[in-house]
């Protein structure tokens, strides 16, 4: 186990992201995680700060670290700036979104969940192919987005996740499609992954499903579920709707990973209607930051962290509003931090 530091980009983010991120920080600190941090903007705070959501300094820094803890950014919604979240993952081509769901508070409405999503990050319907044909004077007359799968981009993605199965010692991939109605966007991703689920029989089981029979069996029978890789839009509503299976999205963290850098950060956004009132659960992002320690090849912090996280919630029962507890944000994180040292 090696004690080396490793440098890493730190950006705080939008909304709630700050006051997660100070908490997490401190979680941190009090492992003594061998992060050294390099802190830089993005989303509305680089706009603000920088003039620009993706500053370059930002793109600098995690082109020399190759790793970045994030804070959720802030996207404006129909028109303003494209997603600094978007980018990132075309910049540093981080391909994979690994989102994994446990239940971490027995006795909610579901117990014992343990799903991972694997979602495509880079193409599909994300890559922003959209545009507005105006007629008789009303400019938003007709909108037209296209979507972009290929063999390529299928082939990597499938291959994570069936990789990812076989290292972490799961049984069966789920590749979730809508290929009866796309059937070239979506038919080419489920032809691909099943071809690459055939060389890991044996090893790990294959299946398929349609995304909205998939999304109406993870609501009355989630445990049937271990991995599933979908491409990009899918995965990204899928993976909200698994988090509300663990208590929401306080709840879940996600990584981005490609083959020159990863970045880790909450599966939720900047929480505006909450932000700024001290009571955001910090869980999602300080288990994204385990993750990250797991990712440089420390698990035993991460081991550490996870069972710090277990006693505070359930030993000491100390819990966020959205969880049903009345702690502040600050509150958690510094009940966790009695775990640890
Ligand atoms: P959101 O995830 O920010 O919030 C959805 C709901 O969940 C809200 O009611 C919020 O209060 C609650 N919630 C989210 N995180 C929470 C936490 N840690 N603790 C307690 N409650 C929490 O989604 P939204 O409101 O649709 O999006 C807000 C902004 O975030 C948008 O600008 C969006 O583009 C951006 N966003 C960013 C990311 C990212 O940076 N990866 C992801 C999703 C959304």
């Amino acid at each position: 186990m090696s004690s080396a530091r490793v440098p890493a980009t730190l950006i705080p983010g939008d909304g709630i992201g700050t006051e997660i991120m100070d908490v997490t920080v401190r979680v941190l600190e009090a492992l003594e995680a061998p992060f050294e941090w390099d802190v830089q903007k993005a989303g509305r705070a680089g706009l603000q700060e920088c003039g620009d959501p993706l500053p370059p300094a930002t793109l600098d820094s995690i082109r020399r670290t190759g790793l970045a803890l994030k804070g959720p950014l802030e996207t404006p919604v129909g028109g303003g700036y494209r997603s600094s979240n978007v980018r990132l993952r075309e910049e540093f081509h981080l391909y994979a979104n690994v989102r994994p769901a446990m239940t971490l508070v027995p006795g909610g409405r579901y117990e014992n969940i343990d799903l991972v999503t694997i979602r495509e990050n880079t193409e599909g319907l994300y890559v922003g192919f959209e545009h507005y044909i105006p007629i008789d004077g009303d400019p938003h007359a007709v909108a037209i987005g296209s979507g972009v799968n290929t063999r390529a981009g299928c082939r990597r993605i499938a291959e994570f996740a069936f990789n990812y199965a076989v290292t972490h010692g799961r049984r069966k991939v789920t590749i979730v499609h809508k290929a009866n109605i796309l059937k070239a966007l979506t038919g080419v991703f489920l032809e691909t992954a099943r071809e690459v689920g055939k060389a890991y029989e044996g090893r790990v089981k294959s299946e398929d499903r349609i995304v909205d029979a998939c999304a109406m069996q993870l609501v009355l029978n989630p445990w049937q579920f271990d991995v599933i890789v979908t491409t990009n839009l899918f995965g990204d509503i899928l993976s909200d709707e698994i988090a509300g299976l663990v208590g929401g999205l306080g709840m879940t963290p996600g990584a981005n990973i490609g083959e020159n850098a990863a970045i880790f950060e909450a599966v939720h956004g900047s929480a505006p209607d909450i932000a700024g009132k001290g009571i955001a659960n910090p869980l999602a992002l300080i288990l994204a930051s385990a993750m990250m320690l797991a990712h440089v090849g420390r698990q035993d912090l991460a081991g550490r962290l996870r069972q710090a996280i277990d006693r505070t919630l359930n030993q000491d029962s100390i819990r966020t509003r959205d969880l049903g507890g009345t702690a502040t944000t600050r509150e958690f994180g510094d009940a966790l931090i009695r775990h640890i040292l």
